[in-house]
């Protein structure tokens, strides 16, 4: 059959040496305007590591942002926050785990054993500087060949047998993020819900409020491919802000009494100030975006500070346990995320990858990256 047919074996990026290293490709933020594929060294690993071979990873709207530099990261960070793949080797203190085990890590990687990881504020890992977040932000991240996962034995979650790295591709950051925005907000059984954005953070956040038990969700957006999503995942009405006031259409829909909970999934001033002006008095705003510049509240939608409302914002839970209880979720085939990834791209061609994603084209949503 294929006896005219030549294997051709392309030479696996990771065996090049460079003096002496092994090397691997990697996506690095270079300046402000320019992420590119570099060859770097393969970590070392050091005793609380985990290296793992990427298989799959994505793009989040916050790299873009620190793409265009509205979020500063060192020049020549390796990017990314969203790691499936196998593990190739432990560290000497990392227990529970064996080389060739197919594990995620969240996007948010803490220790475990600080002060604010033992308040329950594991997110806020180290404390005042966003120190959970570090993949892709403060150290090198997963959008390479390989990446080094922090405290291993506090983030890596195995994934369940029968779930394709796609499947389980959302749990790092999206899913965690936009459930959070349900959750941060307690959605209770028969809550009105606004979800203003219905991006891959909002999509998710509305699929969290139906999980919670909301019995009417607003999807608020301006894409009708991403308003057809919201209906499809969970969403009972759905407003296109570009034909039609989503305040004004939010309060009549409510009959003037405004929403349980609005959900911001997207960090700019309208969407904020949109998701106020809906609150009932004693109503949580859920914010999710992550904001740039100035951040104002008017005083007439907040009530002068007299109503009760209660604004509460959330980074991204990340460590084992969440990431369990999210594949968890997938595994019981109640919810599938995987019209979120909508396009399919190797790591050779992230360049082109970024471009479409940060264009919001041709339907894009989330973008799996296979190294
Ligand atoms: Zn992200
Ligand atoms: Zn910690």
């Amino acid at each position: 059959m294929n006896s005219n047919r030549q294997v051709i074996q392309a030479p696996a990026p990771t065996t090049r040496r460079n003096s002496g290293k092994l090397m691997m490709r990697a996506a690095v933020f270079v300046e402000p305007g320019k992420i590119e594929l570099q060859e770097r060294p393969i970590p070392e690993v050091g005793p609380k590591d985990a290296l793992l071979r990427v298989t799959m990873t994505t793009i989040c709207g916050t790299d873009v942002h620190i793409l265009k530099g509205e979020y500063p990261v060192a020049p020549g960070r390796i990017i990314g926050h969203e790691p499936v793949g196998v593990i190739e080797k432990l560290g000497s203190a990392v227990e529970g785990y064996a080389p060739g085990d197919r594990v995620i890590a969240g996007a948010i990687t803490p220790c475990g054993q600080c002060f604010a990881c033992l308040d329950g504020h594991s997110s806020q890992c180290g404390g005042r500087k966003m120190g959970g977040w570090r993949l892709g932000n403060t150290i090198d991240g997963c959008q390479a060949d390989y990446v080094l996962i922090p405290d291993a034995a506090a983030n890596l979650a195995r994934i369940p047998e029968g779930l394709t790295d796609e499947d389980v591709l959302m749990c790092p950051d999206i899913m965690s993020t936009g459930f959070s925005g349900a959750e941060s907000g307690n959605v209770r059984i028969g809550d009105v819900v606004a979800v203003f954005a219905q991006g891959p953070i909002g999509l998710c956040a509305t699929v969290g409020a139906k999980l919670r038990g909301a019995s009417l969700i607003i999807g608020v957006d301006g894409i009708p491919e991403r308003l057809r999503l919201a209906s499809q995942l969970g969403a009972d009405v759905t407003i296109n802000y570009r034909e039609t006031d989503p305040v004004e259409a939010i309060m009549k829909l409510t009959d003037g009494r405004g929403v349980d909970v609005a959900i911001e999934a997207l960090g700019t001033q309208v969407t904020f100030e949109s998701a106020l002006r809906v609150l009932r008095p004693g109503g949580t705003l859920s914010s999710l975006g992550v904001y740039s510049g100035k951040l104002s509240v008017p005083l007439d939608a907040f009530a002068a500070g007299l109503g009760d409302h209660r604004i509460v914002t959330t980074l991204c839970p990340g460590g084992k346990e969440r990431m369990r209880r999210l594949l968890n979720v997938v595994n019981s085939g109640n919810v599938s995320l995987k019209p979120l990834v909508t396009h399919r791209f190797p790591l050779e061609r992230l360049e082109e990858a970024y471009a479409l994603f940060a264009s919001q084209e041709k339907g894009v949503l989330k973008i799996a990256i296979t190294p």
